[in-house]
């Protein structure tokens, strides 16, 4: 079969509905077409949540709703050819969709680790597909000794929803000496780290898993060293690696961090009908410009509103010249958020710095009920104030405060804007206005300028 379509989007996740509603609410008169070679995705985000928090799996689906409701045509099936010269692409099912303009969305696939035994039954990658996670779940449900592997957000996140299910021991295992060392500083991933282990979770830092072990299915895992511990399954957290096959075998080029390479506004660089967007597409550091492997649907999603409205002009024009690897995550009501460089990243990239902390707590007066503490890190630049980072630690609250961290950073402010900072402040929702920390610490950070 042969089918035209003015807009192609590969790919069914964040990144590509994204692009997909976004380029119909740009060029209504546009016929969009999303290809996904899978039926039932999931909200990536709240994967870990499957296993104990929501009460039945199915919750955490990916529907069709905003494809539907904005008229955009669904198929599923597998995109394993671009000819970019005659604008098709072929599919698994042997269809040819013929296109104007081409959107990859084709994400990522978690990262196959070299450990011996990895391929044994109850060894689990997170696949982002409904039938496979539920599988997941149900199994990981009979087990009485659970392996996360990777101390990153997601490892993290998965030990501590793990930890939630009776019964279950939960080991976290990170070659690093720390978790949360790539985005977060000591005061912080310390953080993470006690409240982890205050839920019974065990953490094994600076360990390296070198062998699972067991007939077909895993009974053991033996760490570097030889010490060896029995386990019912492992969990993979340690990442994904973009999915660039489809590109690569179309000659399309290849960045440094292994993401397609794009442009500021998504295209690749040898074909101006050519779109990459999220997990996919290579990213490059807001600040040093170098290629980084950021994958969130957060930036995904951003790239997607950026792609979809440029598809057949430059509308929207972008201002945001990179990536500045913003998220924030839970543990056991402990939120930690983190925006661009940290101390530690600043000052291997050569940056000379100026930090800024404050310590405070989330409503006024902190004697009401349900207050909790919090504490803000920003780090600047020395000699021209401009923000270049923060962290955040706060209860559920105050969530939010990364997010003006991350407007902050992206709209390059000095401390001096951030210390004169005009916010709305209630004494049940915020901190006090006299006590505000993204502002005092932004003021710590100016005395600190002229010492
Ligand atoms: C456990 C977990 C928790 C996470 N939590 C967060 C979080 O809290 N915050 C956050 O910002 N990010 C989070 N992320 C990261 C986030 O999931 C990704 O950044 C996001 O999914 C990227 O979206 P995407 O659309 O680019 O790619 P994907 O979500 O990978 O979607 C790509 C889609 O394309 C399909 N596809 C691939 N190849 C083809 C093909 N040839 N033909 C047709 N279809 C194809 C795939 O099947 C898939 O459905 C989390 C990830 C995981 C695994």
């Amino acid at each position: 079969m042969e089918k035209r379509t003015d807009v192609l989007v590969i790919g069914g996740g964040p990144a590509g509905v994204v692009s997909a509603v976004t380029a119909k609410k740009y060029y209504p008169e546009k016929d969009v077409l999303v290809m996904k070679d899978i039926e039932n995705g999931v909200i990536p985000c709240g994967i870990p949540y499957m296993f104990a928090s929501l009460k039945n799996p199915e919750d955490n689906k990916f529907g069709n709703a905003s494809l539907e409701k904005n008229g955009i045509d669904i198929v599923i099936d597998k995109a394993i050819k671009i000819n970019k010269e005659e604008k098709f692409v072929k599919t698994a099912k042997n269809d040819k969709y013929f296109y104007k303009k081409l959107i990859l969305a084709v994400g990522s696939t978690p990262i196959n680790l070299p450990i011996k035994g990895i391929d044994k039954k109850r060894v689990y990658p997170i696949y982002k597909e409904l039938g496979y996670l539920k599988s997941v779940v149900d199994d990981i449900k009979k087990c009485k000794k659970v392996l996360v592997i990777g101390g990153g957000f997601i490892g993290v996140e998965f030990a501590d929803e793990l930890s939630k299910i009776e019964g279950l021991s939960v080991t976290l295992v990170e070659t690093l000496p720390h978790l949360l060392a790539n985005s977060f500083d000591p005061e912080f991933f310390l953080m993470a780290e006690e409240r982890l282990k205050e839920k019974g979770v065990e953490i094994l830092t600076s360990t390296q898993v070198e062998e699972i072990v067991g007939d077909e299915i895993v009974e053991k895992v033996r760490f570097r060293g030889g010490e060896e511990r029995d386990i019912d399954a492992v969990i993979l957290g340690v990442g994904s690696k973009p999915n660039i096959e489809l590109a690569v075998d179309a000659g399309l080029e290849v960045g440094r961090a292994k993401g397609i390479l794009v442009d500021e506004y998504g295209r690749v660089s040898l074909d101006p009908d050519i779109f990459a967007i999220g997990d996919c597409s290579c990213k490059k550091d807001f600040y040093t410009r170098k290629a980084i492997p950021v994958m969130l649907a957060s930036t995904a999603t951003a790239e997607a509103r950026i792609a979809g409205a440029n598809l057949y002009q430059i509308k929207v024009v972008r201002e945001n010249k990179g990536t500045i690897a913003i998220y924030s995550t839970y543990i056991d009501g402990l939120v930690l958020g983190s925006a661009g460089l940290t101390e530690n990243t600043a000052l291997k990239e050569g940056f000379e710095i100026i930090i800024g902390t404050e310590d405070g707590v989330d409503k006024h007066p902190g004697t009401l009920p349900g207050t909790s503490q919090g504490k803000v890190k920003l780090i600047f630049s020395k000699q021209s104030g401009i923000i270049l980072g923060g962290q955040v630690s706060c209860g559920m609250s105050c969530a939010q405060a990364i997010n003006i961290i991350g407007v902050a950073i992206q709209k390059r402010m000095s401390a001096t804007e951030l210390e004169t900072l005009q916010i709305a402040t209630h004494p049940y929702l915020t901190s006090a206005p006299t006590m505000y920390p993204i502002i005092l610490a932004a003021q710590n950070a100016c005395s600190n300028m002229r010492v």
